[in-house]
């Protein structure tokens, strides 16, 4: 991943802890883009923790509307803004249990601030993380991004966590994408288990009586001769029943699967 991944660093913009906080904190449950197209505005509306803290929340609502959750956002930026100016005299805590104790900020937040802006030692799971681990299979099973943080870390160096953390989002936001991992250009494929899995083909089917028809559909059990090709979610072409659409084909005569599966080792 380092090979491929040349920066792996936040997308965030930001110069200062400050600003950075207030990214990560635009930015649950939403984009990096789009956090990036509001900051620079409110920004300069609000250059300091001591400008957020004597705003209110509706002179903050109208630069963050675009973004999601924009109400409690707005009200989480500027509660976080006037406890930080009160207890911590306007500059932003490094310490995780400070960072957590600001209204709005969680565990990942005070996680992805501490070590960008700090160097503090963390591995902040956000969804790419999440996904993304559990897909290579560098975790399994693991219920909560806590859950995940702590086997990762079991796994790597502490002085490597931060950049994991870079690499492993940006691996999941452009290549081991949610709905659709892009395997094909992927330098992973050697190691990863959903990778594997792909791969793997449905045992053979006994006792197929070919007479009754060349294909078999094991969904809904039928015998068939001409098959409806179709084009699966990785753009191969596969044989599918034209009784039912599943791509659950058998040859009645071997008892073997018809599925293709890709083969995106071979570049
Ligand atoms: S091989 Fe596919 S599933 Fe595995 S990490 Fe790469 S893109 Fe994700």
């Amino acid at each position: 991943m380092r090979q491929v991944i040349a920066r792996p660093q936040t997308e965030l913009r930001h110069e200062n802890p400050c600003q950075l906080l207030v990214a990560v904190m635009l930015s649950a449950q939403c984009t990096d883009a789009r956090v990036n197209q509001v900051t620079p505005a409110l920004f300069a509306a609000f250059p300091t923790v001591e400008a957020l803290a004597a705003a209110e929340p509706e002179d903050v609502l109208p630069y963050i509307r675009s973004v999601s959750y924009p109400n409690s956002k707005a009200r989480h930026l500027v509660a976080a803004a006037r406890r930080i100016r009160d207890a911590f005299g306007g500059e932003i805590p490094a310490s995780l249990e400070a960072l957590e104790s600001l209204p709005g900020v969680g565990p990942k937040t005070a996680r992805v601030v501490a070590s960008v802006a700090f160097g503090v030692a963390a591995l902040p799971v956000d969804t790419h993380v999440y996904r993304v681990a559990h897909r290579i299979g560098l975790v399994r099973r693991a219920r909560t991004p806590l859950e995940v943080e702590r086997r990762l870390k079991r796994q790597l160096p502490a002085r490597d966590w931060g950049e994991a953390h870079h690499l492993l989002i940006l691996h999941g936001r452009y290549t081991c994408t949610a709905r659709r991992p892009h395997c094909e250009r992927c330098v992973l494929t050697d190691l990863c288990d959903h990778y594997r899995r792909l791969r793997r083909l449905p045992a053979p089917l006994e006792g197929l009586d070919p007479r009754r028809g060349r294909y078999f559909c094991k969904r809904c059990r039928r015998y068939f001769d001409v098959p409806v090709p179709r084009t699966d979610r990785y753009g191969l072409e596969q044989l599918s029943c034209p009784e039912c659409g599943s791509m659950h084909v058998f040859d009645a005569k071997t008892g073997r699967s018809t599925k293709r599966v890709p083969d995106y080792r071979v570049r």
